[in-house]
């Protein structure tokens, strides 16, 4: 594990070598924000460190009702509700939502928790492979339980693809299954507001009754929500054990998390340069002819197939300054270990060319191996 030891925008100190990081989800650079950070001071100087408590019991403080009325504003949903980490979402949604033994089908490539989530919750869990409408389709049709799940992440972590969000709505129009969406890589960055994936696909709450997305990627913060409908938030509340069971999310969190949901709407310039960034890292990389994926997203991952290459690749780019992180199995599926390259729109066109110009001396073009 790497220690960083200083962050100034894009780069990162280790080990007293300076590096420019090409991994960090931050996608709209707010991490550093002066703004969230003068948030996160005034609600500390306000409130205090930590929230004392679960919700439920007296944690819930002002910070986290206001920054959940803007999160539902956002998405356009009736409500949302905090959780405080994604991975405690996606295991409380499942877990809330699932008895044993009912369906739930999954894109193969959904993150390892949406999956754990159905398997705690002891689940019939089908994976169909990564967005096949059509087997979706058949592992829904299978079974005559009119109350299955279908979850899906909205962007794909480790590949940067967009789900078929309408098909798959559709599909669970005709089946009666609920649609989950997992939007922690859209939230912020797809849409015209950034109100992320389901929104850019112009589906609404009726079609995807369930949203969850974290805080901790475009939003620059940390935690995670899921919006929908006042009866599924409802329902968490009461059965949802991961929000239930723990202590609320320090409140000047939330009030940094307020402000950065707010400057992610409006600061339409950030996803214009970062989508900029994504284009020209990718005719770059087109023009050398490296193995990129098909992405229109911040996350525009380098196939190189052997797990060996890849991290050879990653040495030899951090030799050269530049921290780029390889991704192997089992977190992607064997022959498919890659470069996980991550945009942001704290990097500038400069830094964007270093890094073509140090991936163009590995000579990593053509097919993987
Ligand atoms: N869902 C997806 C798609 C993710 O990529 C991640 C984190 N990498 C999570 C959920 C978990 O979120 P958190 O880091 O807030 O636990």
């Amino acid at each position: 594990m790497r220690t960083i030891t200083r962050v100034e925008g894009p780069c990162v100190e280790s080990n007293g070598q300076r590096l420019l990081a090409f991994c960090s989800n931050d996608y709209l650079g707010l991490a550093q924000d002066s703004r969230l950070i003068a948030a996160w001071k005034q609600a500390a100087d306000e409130s205090g460190v930590g929230s004392g408590s679960a919700h439920l019991i007296c944690g819930h403080r002002r910070e986290h009702a206001e920054l959940e009325e803007a999160l539902a504003e956002w998405t356009g949903r009736e409500r949302a509700l905090l959780f405080s980490t994604g991975y405690m979402a996606n295991l409380g949604v499942t877990q809330a939502l699932l008895q044993r033994g009912e369906l739930c089908v999954q894109d193969k490539l959904n993150h390892a928790c949406l999956l754990d989530g159905a398997q705690l919750a002891g689940a019939t869990l089908k994976r169909y492979p990564h967005a096949d409408v059509d087997a979706a389709a058949r592992q829904l049709h299978s079974d005559d339980e009119a109350c299955a799940l279908l979850a899906t992440d909205g962007v794909f972590s480790m590949d940067g693809d967009i789900a078929p969000l309408p098909e798959l709505a559709m599909l669970c129009a005709r089946e009666s299954a609920t649609l989950m969406v997992d939007d922690a890589h859209g939230l912020g960055v797809l849409g015209d507001d950034g109100a992320g994936s389901v929104a850019e696909a112009g589906l609404s709450e009726r079609d995807v009754p369930v949203l969850m997305a974290t805080l901790g990627k475009a939003l620059g913060c940390s935690g995670a929500f899921v919006a929908g409908p006042a009866s599924l938030i409802d329902g968490l509340v009461q059965f949802a054990r991961t929000y239930i069971y723990t202590t609320a999310m320090p409140p000047a969190l939330a009030a940094a998390t307020h402000c950065a949901v707010t400057l992610a709407r409006t600061e339409n310039w950030r996803r214009e340069k970062l989508n900029a960034l994504i284009q020209r890292f990718r005719q770059g990389a087109e023009q050398l002819g490296l193995p990129l994926m098909a992405s229109r997203t911040a996350i525009q991952p380098l196939l190189l197939g052997d797990a060996q290459r890849a991290l050879e690749a990653s040495r030899a780019l951090e030799a050269k300054g530049l921290l780029v992180v390889a991704i192997r199995p089992p977190t992607v599926p064997q022959g498919q270990a890659r470069l996980r390259i991550t945009l942001s729109a704290a990097h500038e066109e400069a830094h964007v060319d270093q890094l073509l110009e140090a991936l163009a001396s590995l000579r990593l073009a053509g097919a993987p191996v």
